[in-house]
């Protein structure tokens, strides 16, 4: 067990004695044990189990609080509005992971999140401003501006002893540890062509459907959507399915938008395009953020392989699986719209069915890298977002759901098995499926009091009293 001294060393006197008073009563595996029952996966999108990443000891805990995505206004809004609960969360990440040094890594624009959270910042964690650019929230950059540390190929974090968590994640991690808080909760933007942007903490398990009706529903009459930010959100036809743990946003975009445009684009399509007018300019490479890191991973390389069998080197092809999906190359670089992007999507679906892996070494980084990443601005202009980048304040929910559909893996892992039965009364917050022991997996939970009204291998369905 670490030593807790260490981490709440110069803490404000709230948040030191809430933070004492909680590892005086507990101790690590309790605290592992907790955050899995209460059902934490990183809220960042990829849903990997929280206490997996915790049992790892790590010298730096860093919170990527850099949201690039334009149009996604969570994080910098819950860390304006709960400064205290972010730094516990990472204190408590630090305690079991041994950290010592705690950084939290968000933007200038964030000027509200920074003052709230500056006078309450202990010795031992520091704020880092990252330059406004897209992707510095991708885990590999925001370590390398954040520690001047770089992530090999296709390793983790903790390979440089970094350990990143999201904002809402270590939230969740404090209220589940102080309160016995489970997750049912999510807090997400709805922007882009709706009657009213707003940023929005709903019940995990109501519809999309419901979640546009909360922003005033669609302002134009041929709406598209996509689930999550412009660049690496996918689009959706069904608004019938449920917010989960891991939903960030949902934007709203004319059908005949570019981005909605591109992702309507086959597969086929795509591949034609990259065999008949890809002018191997490399600019897909040149602006790749994993190559400047210093990844062999190039764009450019990949889609001359895939086009022309010859030439293909295995290694080059295998480079794809390390690729972020930033959509940098797709929707920045490419002069003439071709997408390396689904072309690395396609091969690493091929390799994982294969169960193959990439292997290559960190090579230097670019000596361009200081100056190829692109600014926000001039990505919205690009994208042509600027008409529906609305900035989406975070409003209180005056409403209640009738019912809710909570998917029983919302997660990395397996399933979680259901343990309640049709007719059941559920409270909110009541534990409804469970992990197998031994699993990779979290707990679910009831986000809504009521009767359990249907239960199937995938969701459990719960009507409101
Ligand atoms: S999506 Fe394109 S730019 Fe982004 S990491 Fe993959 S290859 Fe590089
Ligand atoms: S940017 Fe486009 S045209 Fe240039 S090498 Fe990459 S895929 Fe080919």
């Amino acid at each position: 067990m670490s030593n807790a001294s260490t981490t709440i060393a110069e803490m404000t006197d709230t948040n030191q004695q809430i933070v004492e008073k909680t590892l005086a009563q507990t101790n690590s595996e309790q605290m592992l044990k907790q955050v899995r029952q209460a059902g934490i996966v990183g809220a960042g999108g990829a849903g990997f189990p929280t206490y997996v990443k915790l049992q790892a000891k790590a010298e730096i805990f860093l919170v990527n609080a850099a949201e690039c995505e334009p149009m996604l206004k969570v994080d910098q809004q819950l860390m304006a509005q709960h400064p205290d609960k972010l730094i516990r969360g990472l204190l408590y990440g630090m305690f079991l992971t041994g950290a010592k040094q705690g950084i939290i890594a968000l933007k200038q624009k964030y000027q509200a999140a920074i003052n709230a959270l500056t006078p309450q910042l202990p010795d031992n964690i520091r704020i880092h401003i990252l330059p406004d650019v897209y992707p510095a929230g991708d885990e590999v950059i925001t370590i390398w501006f954040a520690t001047g540390r770089r992530v090999p190929p296709a390793a983790l974090p903790i390979s440089v002893g970094v350990l990143v968590n999201n904002v809402q994640t270590l939230m969740q991690v404090a209220d589940a540890l102080e309160q016995d808080k489970t997750v049912t909760q999510r807090t997400l933007t709805v922007n882009g062509a709706v009657n009213k942007a707003l940023t929005v903490t709903v019940p995990i398990g109501i519809s999309l459907a419901e979640v546009l009706n909360l922003a005033g529903g669609a302002s134009i009459a041929n709406p598209a959507y996509i689930v999550g930010g412009p660049m690496m959100g996918k689009m959706i036809e069904d608004l019938n399915q449920p917010v989960t743990k891991t939903t960030g946003g949902l934007l709203v975009l004319p059908q005949d938008h570019i981005l909605i445009q591109r992702q309507t684009r086959s597969l086929d399509a795509i591949m034609n395009m990259a065999r008949n007018v890809c002018e191997q300019c490399r600019m897909c490479t040149e602006l790749c953020p994993r190559h400047l890191v210093g990844h062999e991973l190039s764009p450019s390389e990949i889609v001359k392989a895939v086009c022309y069998e010859k030439v293909a080197q295995p290694s080059v092809l295998l480079s794809a699986l390390t690729c972020s999906e930033c959509g940098i190359c797709e929707a920045y670089a490419c002069p003439v719209e071709i997408s390396p992007m689904r072309v690395n999507r396609m091969l690493k679906q091929q390799f994982r069915q294969q169960g193959m892996k990439y292997e290559g070494e960190l090579h230097p980084a670019d000596p361009m890298i200081d100056y190829r990443f692109v600014p926000i601005k001039r990505l919205v202009s690009r994208l042509n977002l600027e008409a529906y980048n609305h900035d989406a304040p975070l409003q209180p929910l005056n409403w209640q759901p009738k019912q809710v559909i909570i998917p029983v893996q919302q997660h990395i892992g397996q399933p979680s098995t259901p343990i309640v039965q049709v007719g059941d009364s559920v409270s909110q917050g009541q534990c409804i499926a469970m992990p197998d022991e031994q699993a990779l997996g979290v707990a679910i939970h009831a986000s809504l009091a009521g009767t359990v009204r249907q239960v199937s291998t995938s969701s459990i369905h719960i009507v409101g009293e």
